[in-house]
């Protein structure tokens, strides 16, 4: 996810439908196919980031067993220099093609970060907050969401040690994004009708359209 806090704040109401499905209309992408039968735990040499549309980003991720932590470390340095090198606020291992419910959100003091392995909301406020995201799967876009406006989590740390936090805020909404994507879901599916802008180009900010929309090509970018 991007920090967008420099968006105006817009209040919308709550009852949003199903948006921008062309979005995340299956294509063929980089990445590795799912295991038959026994789980694969092996981890490709190397990453890279995908973006909409990708059928890896719709698939729901699974959770993460003491075994994966033998092998998970190019991951974790992959998803570091990732959010590290778009200035993101956070990652899912999804988006770099490994469907492991994890994801990544930078710590206060710079180049340090917080993995959050699988996390799970344990209660959602009824106030409602809404706000722009954007986010490294869905380059140059930026759209109004609706979430929950302070949540209680609970996830797990590295050590296997369990949290529980109660966020408000830009970090709950930060969580709520980063947990969708576990759950193959971008926030191209939750955005307010019609608000959805391309941001590639700061001074001609334009609404996308439906046929944009659908034109938006398959794009991935090197981590390694
Ligand atoms: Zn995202």
């Amino acid at each position: 996810m991007y920090n967008l806090g420099n968006y105006p704040l817009m209040i919308i109401p709550s009852s949003l439908p199903p948006l921008v499905p062309s979005l995340l209309q299956a294509r063929a992408c980089a990445t590795r196919p799912p295991a038959r039968g026994s789980v694969d735990r092996r981890m490709p040499s190397s990453f890279r980031l995908l973006t909409a549309p990708c059928a890896a980003l719709a698939r729901r991720a699974r959770r993460v067993e003491p075994a994966d932590l033998h092998n998970i470390g190019p991951l974790l340095q992959a998803m570091r220099r990732c959010l590290l090198a778009t200035k993101g606020e956070g990652v899912a291992a999804p988006q770099l093609g490994t469907l492991l419910r994890l994801f990544m959100m930078p710590a206060s003091k710079p180049g340090d970060v917080h993995v959050v392995v699988n996390p799970a909301i344990l209660r959602a406020s009824r106030a409602l907050t809404t706000d722009w995201e954007g986010c490294l799967s869905v380059p140059g876009y930026t759209g109004l969401v609706t979430r929950p406006r302070s949540v209680r989590v609970a996830y797990e740390t590295l050590q296997g040690v369990r949290k529980e936090k109660h966020l408000t805020g830009f970090a709950a909404r930060c969580f709520q994004h980063e947990l969708d994507h576990l759950d193959g879901r971008l926030y191209t599916e939750r955005v307010k009708k019609g608000s959805l802008v391309d941001v590639s180009d700061e001074e001609t900010r334009q609404p996308v359209s439906v046929a944009r929309q659908e034109g938006l090509a398959i794009v991935e970018v090197d981590m390694r």
